[in-house]
């Protein structure tokens, strides 16, 4: 690759961007450079103490949950594992409520009807199938509808409207679907065959992955103070003053690269206020979702995720959704994708499309909604893939 001093470099150190480090460096022999704006490595999965020694997730709560073997087995390398299974429950005007909505919470909100209308759901269905609250609302039969409506109002609505500003309707069927009416009597939120937290949290993963011969990382780095992206130039990609011809693997978001040029990318943002009680538990379980009433979606107790129950007190975090403007320190976390918004992502994606060797990856990169598991693996293909 011709004079220059790495051969890769890679923008953003959270999933995206280690893994695809770390597999250039371990499989290919490259010399990677990554860079981060941050002044810590992980991206939105970095986790670490609070103050109190609880094991926070500074940027929301991520749970690790997946089907596909190759990727438990890559990060098994890097860690071993609590096996934890996440457990949602719904606040719903006072009462806790199974999420997602499944047969013990028909029974729950039901009572003696439940037994009809779970023969009704199944014969419908199937048992244990996965059904999307949208597709159960457009059901012909009236009873369906009716339980359609119920969890519509008192799971659906009031959340949806908070996270996105817009109503289940009127937003990506995918976001919804995520959260489908389940027909078991399994109350965990995901149902893969692997699923848990690092036992020691997400950082030291990153830590071990990214200290390779061959990285070298660069942090509190805006990507734009040392490269220069210019898609009709002849030289499209230069490195602190000089033409680069390695390969560009950027996990950021496009549009800020290019200055907004088109006009910005919507994205969803969060604000984490994070508290502190001196009581052992403050919740019943590690996630409850308000979803009719207060102005956040939800609130995570950390210690049910990291398995620190021993502690004698507790720190929580409530999730206050808000657009995300680009203002210094906003952080952009969902894409919001619908027609118009993946129409001027196209075209922020045809700048780059043209220039050798850049790579999309990731969540911002590719404006589209990732889980851990599925970004790991997508790094995996896409660094076999690089020369
Ligand atoms: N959702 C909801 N009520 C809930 C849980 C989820 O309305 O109690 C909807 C909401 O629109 C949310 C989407 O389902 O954005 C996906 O939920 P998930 O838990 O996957 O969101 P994430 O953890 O990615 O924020």
């Amino acid at each position: 690759m011709g004079d220059d001093m790495y051969d890769s470099i890679v923008i953003g150190s959270g999933f995206a961007g280690a893994v695809v480090a770390r597999e250039l460096s371990e499989q290919k022999g490259q010399k990677v450079l990554v860079l981060d704006s941050r002044n810590h490595i992980g991206g939105n999965c970095y986790d670490k103490l609070d103050e109190y020694g609880i094991l926070i997730h500074q940027y929301g709560p991520h749970i690790f949950h997946t089907n596909i073997d190759r990727v438990y087995e890559y990060l098994s390398r890097f860690t071993d594992w609590y096996e934890y299974q996440h457990e949602v429950v719904g606040n719903v005007y006072g009462r806790e409520l199974p999420i997602p909505f499944n047969l013990n919470t028909l029974e729950m909100v039901y009572g003696e009807r439940a037994p009809h209308l779970e023969k009704l759901l199944i014969e419908s269905f199937g048992e244990g199938a996965r059904v999307p609250i949208l597709e159960l609302m457009n059901h012909e039969n009236e009873e369906l509808q009716e339980i359609a409506r119920y969890v519509y109002e008192n799971i659906f609505l009031k959340y949806t409207m908070k996270q996105w500003g817009k109503s289940p309707k009127e937003i990506d069927p995918a976001v919804s679907g995520r959260v489908p009416v389940l027909l078991s009597r399994d109350n965990r939120y995901f149902q893969d065959k692997y699923q848990g937290l690092p036992l020691h949290g997400f950082t030291p993963i990153f830590e071990k992955m990214l200290d390779y011969e061959g990285i070298e990382v660069r942090l509190n780095c805006e990507a734009k103070s040392v490269l220069a992206i210019s898609p009709e130039a002849e030289h499209p990609v230069c490195f602190e003053g000089q033409p680069f011809s390695g390969n560009i693997i950027f996990t950021g978001a496009l549009d800020e690269l290019f200055d907004c040029r088109y006009g910005r990318l919507p994205y969803r943002s969060l604000r984490f206020d994070f508290e502190h009680y001196q009581e052992t538990f403050y919740q019943s379980h590690g996630v409850v979702n308000y979803t009719v009433s207060e102005d956040y979606t939800r609130i995570t107790e950390f210690k049910y995720l990291s398995g620190q129950l021993e502690a004698p007190d507790t720190t929580i975090v409530k999730e206050y959704p808000m657009p995300y403007s680009g203002a210094e320190g906003e952080i952009p976390y969902y894409a919001i994708n619908n027609p118009e918004n993946d129409e001027l992502f196209s075209r922020y994606k045809a700048l780059v499309e043209k220039i050798p060797n850049f790579y999309l990856l990731g969540r911002l990169a590719e404006y589209k909604y990732y889980n851990i598991d599925a970004i790991v693996d997508r790094a995996l293909s896409v660094a076999e893939e690089i020369k």
